[in-house]
């Protein structure tokens, strides 16, 4: 091989300065094999484009190049065979090798994308068909494996955040006896210890007030919530028993940890999507909020109903406690107001169908 003359980096060397059919440039070369890059003068002479740097040189067919299509104010980018890539800051350079080559003529990489936009909107449409199936079925499954998967001191913590936020925002002191509040925590705390779990069961009495009325909730970690105006509404401890029952199967199945992971993950969806990462980190603190506004699922409250039943019929040979207080419950919030029930008849419609779920249990619980 001809020795070629080293051309100097810092003199204005290019396409015009050479023979006809020659052209160097100095560019930052990729070997594609390993993350280092290196100073090197490139050289193209007839159909071979040749790299050299210190202890390197390395030869490429013209034909296996690719140029990049100019992006304004970066540098000009050429593909090698093998990954390799070269790097350059001379476009004039990359202009001469573009005309010699008959490519990129006057195209931009916009016209470039919009003379394929029939594929551009066909990506499009896979993506967001992509999306919609992740949102459908990929994204429950993976809360639920996340919820199960949670350590309890996490939830124990969420816990205690939220029931200071909760405290500040939506609840107020309660005004039930504290000899009652007394017998009811020792009947919850029975039925906490039967249920079992690593969970810190606790129960907790507030007054709901216009925003939360008779209402009972659970946050992951065992917290359970309990308002005057429920214990107010309740004819026996059975009926209230009846609904911690069924809180406590909304904290066993961790149904509030997965309703955070699912609202978590379309957040975080949404903000990487509108580039906004930083929102992200705001997530944590709404919490809270979410836990109180969103109800759970139709499944969801199935499940802790069927928990409560069983229970209801083990303790007391009937599932009556827990319908009775259903019933008054759909009595008195008209349909106006049902949208501020946190979770006892949050997922509506649905209450007839979740009394006939309880007579199905005691049924069963009866037949011979
Ligand atoms: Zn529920």
């Amino acid at each position: 091989m001809t020795q070629p003359s080293t051309p100097d980096r810092d003199s204005d060397l290019n396409f015009s300065d050479l023979t006809p059919g020659e052209l160097s440039f100095g560019a930052v070369y990729f070997d594609g094999l390993t993350s280092r890059q290196r100073q090197a003068e490139v050289q193209v002479s007839g159909q071979t484009l040749l790299v050299r740097s210190e202890g390197l040189e390395a030869s490429y067919p013209l034909g296996g190049v690719r140029i990049e299509p100019p992006l304004a104010r970066l540098r000009r980018v050429l593909k090698l065979p093998g990954n390799a890539r070269l790097e350059t800051d001379d476009r004039r350079a990359i202009a001469a090798l573009e005309r010699r080559l008959g490519r990129n003529a006057g195209l931009s990489l916009v016209q470039r994308l919009e003379s394929r936009w029939p594929i551009a909107l066909a990506s499009l449409v896979g993506v967001l068909v992509f999306i919609a199936l992740f949102l459908q079925y990929g994204l429950p499954a993976l809360a639920g494996v996340a919820a199960q998967i949670t350590p309890p001191a996490v939830m124990a913590t969420l816990d205690s955040q939220t029931v200071r936020a909760i405290d500040t925002q939506y609840l107020k002191p309660s005004s039930v006896s504290p000899a009652r509040q007394e017998k009811l925590r020792q009947d919850f705390a029975a039925l906490a210890a039967e249920r079992g779990g690593p969970y810190t069961f606790r129960l907790l009495f507030r007054k709901g007030g216009a925003l939360v009325g008779a209402n009972a909730f659970a946050l992951p970690g065992g917290t359970v919530f309990v308002t005057d105006e429920l214990v107010g509404l309740a004819k026996s401890d059975r009926e209230i028993l009846g609904v911690l029952a069924h809180e406590v199967g909304h904290v066993q199945h961790r149904h509030a940890m997965r309703q955070i992971y699912q609202s978590l993950g379309l957040t975080l969806m949404f903000s990487v999507v509108a580039g906004d990462v930083t929102s992200a980190a705001s997530v944590a603190a709404a919490v809270p909020a979410f836990l109180l506004s969103s109800g759970y699922s139709r499944q969801a409250e199935t499940q802790a109903d069927d928990d409560a039943g069983r229970w209801l019929m083990k303790r007391y040979g009937t599932t009556r406690p827990l319908q009775d207080i259903l019933k008054r419950l759909i009595e008195q919030d008209g349909p106006v107001q049902r949208s501020r029930v946190m979770d006892l008849l949050a997922s509506h419609p649905g209450e007839q169908a979740r009394l006939a779920h309880l007579q199905a249990i005691e049924a069963a619980g009866k037949a011979p």
